[in-house]
């Protein structure tokens, strides 16, 4: 971790002042003044501020059930942001692993660990999100075709590359669960625009093994073994 980001999640300085205190040189690492922001602290290493040992607050993860019409942001804008859902200190430290847009509700992480979310959002990772998918028209007689057409890979507009596999199983004739690997710009919107349908809900009810457990606009912190399950 950056020494700057260190002594952030360490003390109560916010980021500027940290750079400034480490710019002072009034910050040691393993008794040698640092005075470079970006220096990389390991675990093991001895950090100290005005003499003083800095010991790093745990990092948060965090399971939120986002209510329709918030925003994925960390400001309000047309509507207010899911952030508002959260009542916790250091509310302004924390990301989201995964923006979902302001219509569709469900399953949302948030974290301030930079490496966890990143691990789950790369795409290499291929980390499978379920979502539960109402639509305008009907499923019924292509319900076969649909479920290989979006096994096989769509082809989104201005994308070159046909979507990775997917997996679509019907609930009913105009509610579906799809998913996907992948987390393009309104991927599951433009995915069922591909096949001449529309989307006219959408809830993310799961990421990996994570099933979303709460009522809507609640908020818990994961379990340890969550946190692992997931990175
Ligand atoms: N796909 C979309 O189209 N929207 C979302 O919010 C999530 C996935």
């Amino acid at each position: 971790m950056r020494l700057d980001k260190f002594i952030c999640k360490s003390t109560e300085l916010n980021r500027s002042q940290a750079s400034e205190c480490i710019e002072r040189a009034e910050v040691s690492v393993n008794g040698e003044v640092i005075t470079d922001v970006r220096f990389q602290v390991h675990e093991s290493n001895e950090v100290r501020y005005r003499r003083q040992r800095l010991v790093a607050r745990p990092s948060r993860y965090i399971m939120l059930h986002k209510p329709l019409h918030t925003l994925s942001s960390n400001v309000d804008g047309d509507y207010p942001s899911l952030f508002r859902c959260i009542d916790i200190e250091r509310v302004e430290d924390l990301h989201i692993v995964g923006r979902l847009d302001a219509d569709t509700t469900g399953l949302v992480l948030l974290t301030d660990d930079g490496r966890w979310s990143f691990d789950i959002i790369r795409p290499d990772k291929q980390c499978e999100k379920t979502y539960r998918v109402t639509l305008r028209d009907p499923i019924i007689d292509d319900a076969v075709e649909m479920v290989a057409r979006f096994a096989h890979g769509l082809q989104l507009q201005n994308e070159q590359a046909l979507t990775l596999p997917a997996k679509l199983e019907l609930v009913t004739e105009k509610e579906v669960l799809l998913t996907i690997t992948e987390g393009k710009y309104h991927q599951v919107k433009r995915m069922f625009a591909a096949v001449g349908n529309r989307v006219n809900g959408l809830h993310r009810e799961k990421i990996g093994d994570l099933s979303l457990d709460l009522k809507v606009g609640e908020w818990r912190y994961l379990s340890e073994g969550e946190v692992h399950q997931l990175s």
